[in-house]
């Protein structure tokens, strides 16, 4: 295929890093299908559909933009060579394929490319995140200092998990940049209020103003906030919830990542650069720096590894449908501190950060054995940085653990005691985290014990199990948390 290919850019391919030349022809398709297919979360609509019309305003002649019902319907409208760098879904992936005369190339917005990540795989029998990310700090020389890590150290995670402080409020770091919006917000707020009323498309979660970046100029200025101002502060919170400090220190950059508008590696070398410069200490540095290079770039490419079918994986056989207060972002229906707080996060903002995710939202579901892929697609459509390549080894693989332990080597379920250590939630909540029966029984830590009590078996040939199983073996009152459990069913806590 000649080097004149129109690039076509999905609207998770949004930076230049997507281009080959500045000046390449570019074909950009807004598919309202997309909407229709899914209910998605206002806020993530609106952010989607922003970030490619901009980009489309940006280039101007030099790209092609449709506005289309399907794919399809865009593609039959094109002449000439296409080229499209390999899309971020195995539903993707397929389509572009099965057309004629589309060129796919290699993915690109990731750091390590598949060939790499297929040698490092094929040397081993388990996929240990700590020893992928290490190789990828010896290939990309990041934080390195000769052959060893920077600082003798290549793992800050014990340093990394602070609780929340006491009585603090916020965690006092200034405050993550924000965008202004502008008319092109203005149209898409206008066309979502027009395509809901006329019935084509449904979503969920509140509306309100435009909080991630959706242009490479925007994602730059929010970048170099985070790096001036708050990545010294990321590494010894990073694993607290502070009821009044929904962000604490974390970037807020997946979703304009996500949106192919950051290019990972660049992030990287650039904290990288803050903490040779002195600007940020070592610990902090190292934290975000392995969120890059080894969390995001693992889930991705546990996603093409284990194939298509990873996220039918149940192997804990959970079949409870999503309740309707949880499925609706109904945080108002929820008693329960934590789960109300966080439910209602997602609802206004379409965000929560890494905590809220796997310890609150998701060690719920874990609990009540949730139907895994109703959850990952759930996860999919409510969050700003929801697609389905972070969304399977996320909630199938971590947090769900249906994948039998091939991501996590136990499950992350945790009682009220873990979210009373790492949050300051349970002072103010209706239930105490001490108590698993009766009226003020947690629903976490109940949960816990009837989560174990349901796998016992299961999980009876894992090591890392051996404690908690034989804590539940010592459970004098295991039935009665289990019957209360069981009665209060699918109700919100
Ligand atoms: C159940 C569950 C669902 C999740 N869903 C998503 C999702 O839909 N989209 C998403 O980008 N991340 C997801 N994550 C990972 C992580 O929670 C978010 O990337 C992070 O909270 C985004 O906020 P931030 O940019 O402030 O992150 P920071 O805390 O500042 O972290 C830095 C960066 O590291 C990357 N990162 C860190 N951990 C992961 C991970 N496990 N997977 C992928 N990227 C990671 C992100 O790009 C993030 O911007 C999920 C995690 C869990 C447990
Ligand atoms: S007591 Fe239980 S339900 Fe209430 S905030 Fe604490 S962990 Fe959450």
């Amino acid at each position: 295929m000649t080097a004149a290919a129109r690039r076509w850019c999905f609207a998770d391919q949004l930076g230049p890093h997507f281009l080959d030349r500045s000046d390449q022809p570019v074909l950009l398709v807004e598919s309202r299908a997309v909407f229709e297919r899914r209910r998605f979360h206002r806020r993530k609509a609106h952010l989607v559909l922003s970030a490619l019309r901009h980009r489309a305003a940006e280039l101007g002649d030099q790209a092609t933009f449709l506005r289309t019902r399907t794919y399809g319907e865009a593609l039959d409208r094109v002449a000439g060579p296409v080229s499209v760098c390999r899309p971020t879904s195995w539903a993707a992936d397929r389509f572009v394929r099965s057309r004629p005369g589309i060129e796919v190339l290699p993915a690109r917005g990731f750091c390590t490319s598949r060939a790499e990540f297929g040698e490092w795989a094929g040397r081993r029998r388990t996929l240990r995140l700590e020893d992928f990310y290490r190789d990828a700090r010896r290939r990309f020389d990041i934080l390195m200092d000769g052959d060893g890590p920077a600082g003798g150290r290549w793992n800050f995670d014990a340093d990394n998990r602070e609780p929340a402080p006491r009585n603090a409020g916020t965690l006092g770091v200034p405050e993550p940049w924000r965008p202004e919006e502008d008319d092109i917000d203005a149209q898409v707020r206008a066309d979502l209020d027009r395509w809901e009323r006329d019935g084509s498309v449904s979503f969920v979660g509140r509306d309100g103003l435009r909080e991630f970046p959706v242009t490479a100029t925007e994602v730059q200025a929010a970048l170099r906030v985070f790096l001036r101002k708050r990545l010294a502060h990321f590494g010894p919170h990073e694993d607290a919830m502070l009821s009044g400090d929904r962000v604490m220190a974390h970037s807020l950059l997946s979703a304009p990542m996500n949106l192919g508008l950051l290019d990972p590696l660049d992030c990287a070398h650039a904290a990288e650069a803050a903490y040779r410069a002195g600007h940020a200490p070592l610990g902090s540095v190292e934290g975000y720096i392995r969120q890059l290079i080894g969390w995001r770039d693992y889930v991705w490419h546990v996603y093409w590894h284990f194939g298509p079918d990873y996220r039918r994986r149940n192997a804990l056989g959970a079949r409870t449908r999503l309740p309707e207060w949880f499925a609706n972002l109904d945080a108002d229906a929820v008693g329960a501190r934590c789960l109300r707080d966080v439910l209602a996060q997602v609802r206004d903002h379409g965000w929560v950060h890494h905590i809220p995710r796997l310890m609150v939202l998701s060690n719920y579901a874990l609990q009540r054995g949730w139907q895994p892929d109703a959850l990952a697609d759930w996860f999919h459509r409510c969050f700003v940085d929801g697609y389905d390549w972070v969304m399977v080894a996320n909630v199938v693989g971590m947090s769900q653990h249906a994948d039998g332990g091939l991501m996590a080597t136990k499950p992350y379920a945790a009682g009220g005691a873990y979210i009373n250590r790492m949050s300051d939630y349970c002072g103010g909540c209706r239930y105490r985290p001490g108590e698993r029966t009766g009226e003020r029984a947690c629903p976490f830590t109940a949960g816990y014990w009837w989560f174990l009590s349901r796998n016992e078996r299961h999980l009876a040939g894992n090591r890392r199990m051996n404690r908690p199983l034989a804590g539940l073996r010592r459970l004098g009152d295991l039935d009665e948390v289990v019957s209360q459990q069981r009665r209060l069913g699918r109700s919100a806590p």
